[in-house]
């Protein structure tokens, strides 16, 4: 689904990230544990009345150092304007105007995009004088909350909400495949992206006449329609931020969101790095097909075991995601770009694929037989049947005699038994255990 980007912006200390936090609420917790990006609490999909969206703080983005706060604040309004749908500009309501505020006013009232103007810290029912000062901003209304004291949040959700793109939250594509290619900076996934687009049997489409997204480019490949995601702002490299890695994370969640599939691109001549884990596990955690594709292999120093030591090494280092096929490519000579994009056929055909009710409970039954389930306190689990309830990515429904008796081992064991049958390359393969008295 697309969902619509809401960004916040302000001077250190208005209470932005106090902002984010109360929107985005409990609801970030479930990922706490996991390896993704979504720790950094920087970045959250948010909801308010049934409206699904992303919430950035771009206050985050930025590690606080004095001398360099203006610099940084005009790169977040920056990447703001570029990303976001809603931007809401947060001010100060107990200090009044500033000059950065000013500043900031500046920069966004020329960009045309929709901007709330936020003043915070009105801590009391009662408005003060000082929030009619921020008229001067030439923003428009200011809508006064106190973040901290939770007043007000409800009144300004629903006029962002009233502010998003029509056509945004539907997906106008929904059939076509969609393909981010992601990974850190300077790993050649613009030089992919070309390379995929330079090739003779893939038609890139023009779509003439419509309000899609600029990022996006379609393609024809074997009769089947793709979108490739840009991430990496090819055709865009104008913008003050491209070296910043916190930002291109943004944009690279951004797009995973999007996909349906994820082509990773790792440095052959560098390896599995932490970034590269972090996209990775985002890319898990929302249940997207993921090729890893390792690239410019034509520099790297090869020698009998080089290729399944690295193999090994990512095996070892993503691990959460042993089922995504690894190709060595170079994206500079086109060396197994093809087969590529024969994974991608597979990969996709795979995040369709639905196992009928019998078959899969045949292999649950001789699962069963074959490793016994476990119990507790003289209580063994059961496992009645499943039936597969979703596509895109699959999705299990196994009914159980009791929950706590599921352990993530044993989930383990029936999935990888899911893959010895069908194999699901490249797929990730979600559960739902369901009590059945
Ligand atoms: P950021 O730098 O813009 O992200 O600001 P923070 O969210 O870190 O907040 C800066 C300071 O302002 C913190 O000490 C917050 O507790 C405080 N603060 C945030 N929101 C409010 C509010 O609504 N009222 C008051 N009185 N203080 C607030
Ligand atoms: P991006 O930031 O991930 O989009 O990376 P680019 O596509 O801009 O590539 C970064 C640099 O790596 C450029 O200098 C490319 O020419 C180089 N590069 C990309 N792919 C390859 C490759 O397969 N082999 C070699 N030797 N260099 C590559």
């Amino acid at each position: 689904m697309n969902r619509p980007v809401v960004c916040i912006v302000g001077r250190p200390n208005v209470g932005k990230s106090t902002l984010f936090n109360k929107i985005v609420g409990k609801r970030i917790a479930i990922t706490e544990d996991s390896p993704g990006v979504t720790r950094d609490r920087i970045y959250s999909e948010a909801e308010w009345l049934n409206r699904y969206f992303i919430l950035i703080d771009t206050g985050g983005l930025e590690p606080e150092s004095e001398e360099i706060i203006p610099m940084n604040i005009k790169r977040q309004v920056e990447m703001a304007i570029d990303t976001a749908d809603v931007i809401l500009f947060v001010v100060d309501g107990r200090e009044g105007v500033t000059a950065t505020d000013m500043e900031i006013a500046n920069i966004l009232r020329r960009s045309g995009k929709e901007i709330l103007l936020v003043c915070n810290k009105v801590d009391t029912h009662k408005v003060s004088d000082k929030v009619f000062e921020f008229y001067e901003l030439g923003i428009g209304n200011p809508i006064p909350i106190s973040a901290e004291q939770s007043l007000g949040i409800g009144d300004l959700l629903d006029e962002v909400i009233k502010h998003f793109p029509e056509d945004k939250e539907k997906d106008l594509d929904e059939d076509i495949v969609k393909i981010s290619v992601i990974g850190k900076p300077n790993v050649g996934k613009s030089s992919l992206i070309n390379n995929i687009l330079g090739e003779e049997r893939v038609i890139v489409t023009d779509i003439p006449g419509t309000t899609r997204d600029a990022i996006d480019t379609y393609v024809t490949f074997e009769n089947e329609k793709y979108i490739f995601i840009d991430t990496a702002g090819l055709r865009r490299k104008r913008s003050i931020y491209k070296n910043v890695e916190r930002y291109s994370v943004v944009r690279t969640l951004t797009a995973i969101d999007r996909s349906d599939l994820c082509i990773l691109v790792i440095d052959g001549t560098e390896g599995v790095t932490e970034q590269d884990t972090k996209i990775a596990g985002y890319a898990h955690e929302k249940g997207k097909g993921i090729i890893i594709a390792v690239n410019k292999w034509d520099i790297v120093e090869k020698e009998t075991n080089t290729y399944w030591e690295f193999e090994k090494n990512i095996k070892s280092k993503l691990s959460f995601i042993t089922y995504a096929p690894i190709v060595f490519i170079s994206a500079k000579t086109g060396k197994r770009v093809n087969k590529l994009l024969e994974l991608i056929k597979v990969v996709n055909n795979n995040y369709n694929l639905r196992i009928s009710t019998g078959v899969l409970n045949d292999i649950i039954n001789e699962a069963v037989i074959l490793n016994q389930p476990p119990s507790d306190k003289g209580v063994r689990l059961k496992i009645y049947y499943g039936t597969q309830v979703a596509v895109r990515p699959p999705k299990f429904l196994i009914f159980i005699n009791k929950k706590e008796l599921m352990h993530f081992s044993y989930q383990r064991y029936l999935e990888n038994q899911i893959r010895q049958y069908f194999g699901f390359e490249g797929v990730p393969i979600q559960f739902e255990f369901r009590e059945k008295g």
